[in-house]
């Protein structure tokens, strides 16, 4: 176990920024993380959990309590069975289940940070989400102080929220476990209608693995959401908004405010969400209200490739960060009735 005292925390954050905390540990075996949040808790230390920091704005005045970052390591493979620690690089295990001609997390490739923080916003991208593979979760409980194992249909996975989302000082996730399909070194169908023109192939059809991984990390790659260190715009938690979900009712009086604005023609992307709901794009929202690709002129941009992506031009601080965000808030709010909520976590600020 590694601790460090006033230590940085932009270093460890995919926007690189943020500053120190008082105290840093990195843990790299189950024990150590859970002695870690153990001793916090017990003394009443506030405990800041990192894995890969790369769905994390931590404020400029930093962290007053313990950083913990979780460095464990484990990649156990038993049939479609897979069991993750917490610290294994995602997307290095999204590579190793293709190489094992395993389907079911191939379109994850590319995202960045650790897979034990899979879980907590049920990550998702190009028609796959954790949540559809997932399992369970071994995770250290803070309030009873043991371990437990979360089944999936009690982890209360929705998009991009889960139940760790929800109560976040109460679960240290440890391990997630999957089970994979075995398709004879074939893909999951195909779910996103851009991955399957890329691969020329129609919705639902299966693809080689790694062809589908191949296409999703060049798709992700044009959109500035593989990480890059040389290249700016991937400085970033990736999509800083998710898209939002409005009640039937909500949608209408969205579609009537689109109407007035851009013409009784333009209609608003649109996808059922079940239930009486529309999920829409807030990438097109942001675009429509004005805030295009590279918007802004200070350190703190939106991306040159990607409307959703706020990014660190390079000597950005946190604040401002939020300044551009809540312009982007403004702006939508103003021009469409939408207000759009972050989705990487803020520490020690908020919008
Ligand atoms: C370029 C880029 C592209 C991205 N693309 C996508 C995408 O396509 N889809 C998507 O869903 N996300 C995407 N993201 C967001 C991010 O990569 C994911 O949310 C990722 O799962 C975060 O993992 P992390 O280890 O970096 O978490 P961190 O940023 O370190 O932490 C995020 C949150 O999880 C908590 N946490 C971390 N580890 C644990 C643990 N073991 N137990 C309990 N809580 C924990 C932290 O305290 C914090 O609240 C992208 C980010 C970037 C920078």
């Amino acid at each position: 176990m590694q601790e460090l005292h006033d230590a940085p925390l932009a270093p460890l954050t995919t926007f690189r920024l943020g500053g120190p905390a008082d105290r840093l540990i990195t843990a790299t075996t189950d024990a150590e993380v859970i002695a870690a949040v153990r001793e916090a808790d017990e003394s009443g230390t506030p405990l800041l959990l990192i894995g890969g920091g790369s769905n994390l704005v931590i404020g400029d005045k930093g962290f007053a309590g313990t950083a913990l970052v979780i460095a464990t390591k484990g990649f156990a493979l038993d049939g479609t069975r897979l069991e993750l620690a917490a610290g294994e690089v995602w997307t290095d295990a999204v590579a190793r289940t293709v190489e094992a001609g395993l389907a079911g997390i191939e379109c994850l490739a590319g995202i960045p940070g650790s897979a034990g923080a899979t879980p907590i916003q049920n990550v998702g991208a190009y028609g796959q989400e954790v949540s559809s593979t997932i399992t369970e979760v071994v995770a250290y409980d803070r309030a009873t102080r043991e371990t437990v194992t979360i089944p999936n249909a009690d982890c209360a996975f929705t998009y991009r929220h889960s139940r760790f989302k929800a109560d976040p000082e109460r679960y240290v996730v440890l391990r997630v476990r999957f089970d994979l399909e075995d398709a004879d070194g074939l893909s999951a169908p195909v779910r996103y209608t851009e991955t399957a023109r890329s691969l020329g192939v129609g919705v639902g059809d299966r693809v080689p693995l790694d062809t589908a991984r191949e296409a999703v990390l060049k798709l992700r790659s044009g959109k500035g959401m593989v990480l890059d260190p040389e290249d700016h715009d991937t400085w970033s938690a990736g999509s800083f908004f998710t898209n939002p979900i409005l009640t039937d009712e909500a949608f209408a009086a969205f579609r009537a405010r689109v109407a007035e604005r851009l013409g009784e023609d333009v209609m608003p992307p649109a996808y059922p969400a079940g239930d009486g709901h529309t999920k829409t794009s807030a990438a097109w929202l942001i675009d429509k209200a004005g805030f295009t690709k590279g918007y802004g002129s200070g350190p703190a941009r939106i991306s040159t490739k990607h409307t959703l992506a706020l990014t660190n031009r390079g000597d950005a601080t946190t604040e401002d960060l939020l300044v551009l965000a809540r312009e982007v808030v403004a702006g939508v709010r103003d021009a469409f009735g939408i207000t759009l909520v972050n989705e990487p976590v803020t520490v020690g600020v908020s919008l």
